[in-house]
């Protein structure tokens, strides 16, 4: 019998359908020959949903993400539907909140062959977490704003950090196990300025300690943004705050030639959710031209995950041939979507990744 796993889907809103309908057909393709099998739930959330219903995040679909093996989540969000009091629908970031996913894991891949704004074809093979449960994100949405001021609060906790750095630390050395890095975290501070930082390097300092066989070396913010286009690939993981990991995702996808193209995954203890980086792209919503490399790749790192987790090397092999495919299809470059300077629409690029993975 095989080993089933349940996946939450959140298919969301603008091109969210769009670029999870040919995902979830890429990963039934991958499990149809497999040991283990996907059961995919339908979790409806968002802005469309909201507009739709005047509930934003139900509860049944709250309950299926708390009961499935992996969540995969395209986009959510639309300008013109917002709540009462103006501010954005944003069931992702309820999910961050509620499952604690406190590290937020940003790879930024570039292969030789595929297109960036980099002077160069080193390869850059890196990974940014974003701690995205505290930080400067603290007081999101309840900040205090008087006629002469405004204030938030930047929040550091042991209860956070120390598991985040333990995290980091693991995924170096799984992949200097991988044959994908040399065994290196760096810190991303402002130590120099703010004393939450240097708690936050004290604690990074002290997890570096428990981990002889990893490097670990410390980096001011500014200067990180300056050799994150100078020299990226001399990083392997790094690990950062929230509004420095917000800023600098943006950065890592500008390198890799797009939002269309940068993965992410929030990860907890107990739950992890997929997602790309971008947003629900309203703008080329409806038209099928929507690239959906960057929801792939998040599937892919969810079998990676999946197959870590639950000691399933099959499930690690196939999240691995699935970022395989879609690098080999960036590299040879003959399908391109818009967003990369080509023609193609969202179904041709899927196809050429079925076409890859065969
Ligand atoms: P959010 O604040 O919700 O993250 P955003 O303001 O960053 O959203 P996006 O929705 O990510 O905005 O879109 C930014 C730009 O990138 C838009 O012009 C959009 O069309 C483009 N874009 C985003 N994702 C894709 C994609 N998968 N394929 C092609 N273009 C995309």
């Amino acid at each position: 019998m095989k080993t089933t796993y349940e996946i939450a889907v959140f298919e969301g809103d603008g091109i969210g359908p769009e670029i999870m309908a040919p995902t979830v057909d890429l990963l039934l393709t991958l499990a149809e020959p497999a040991s283990y099998a996907l059961r995919f739930v339908d979790a409806p959330a968002g802005a469309a949903h909201y507009a739709r219903t005047g509930e934003s995040f139900p509860t049944a679909s709250m309950d299926t993400a708390r009961g499935a093996d992996a969540i995969l989540l395209s986009a959510m969000g639309l300008p013109d539907v917002r709540y009462p009091d103006g501010t954005e629908i944003s069931p992702q970031i309820d999910l961050r909140k509620a499952l604690t996913l406190f590290a937020g894991v940003r790879p930024v891949t570039i292969r030789p062959g595929h297109p960036t704004p980099l002077a160069t074809d080193k390869p850059v093979d890196f990974v940014l977490i974003r701690e995205s449960t505290e930080g400067l994100f603290h007081t999101q949405g309840r900040g205090e704003v008087t006629e002469d001021e405004a204030r938030e609060t930047l929040l550091i906790t042991r209860a956070i950090s120390e598991p985040l750095f333990k995290f980091a630390f693991d995924l170096a050395k799984s992949r200097k196990a991988a044959g994908r890095g040399p065994g290196k975290v760096t810190c991303v501070d402002k130590a120099n300025v703010f004393r939450a930082f240097a708690f936050f390097r004290e604690m990074f300092d002290a997890e570096a300690a428990k981990h002889p066989d990893i490097a670990a070396d410390h980096a001011y913010v500014d200067a990180t943004a300056l050799w994150m286009v100078e020299r990226p690939w001399s990083f392997d993981v790094m690990v950062t705050e929230n509004m420095f990991g917000d800023i600098l995702s943006d950065l890592g996808a500008g390198l890799m030639g797009g939002l269309g193209l940068a993965p992410s995954a929030d990860i907890g203890h107990d739950h992890a959710v997929f997602q790309p980086c971008h947003g629900s792209a309203p703008d080329i919503a409806g038209q099928g031209v929507a690239n959906p490399m960057a929801m792939i790749l998040s599937a892919a790192m969810m079998l990676e995950w999946l197959g870590g987790r639950h000691d399933a090397p099959e499930l690690t092999r196939d999240g691995v041939r699935l970022r395989e495919a879609v690098e080999a299809v960036i590299t040879a470059g003959t399908v391109r979507s818009r967003d990369l300077g080509g023609t193609d629409g969202t179904a041709a690029v899927a196809a050429a990744v079925k076409a890859a993975l065969a």
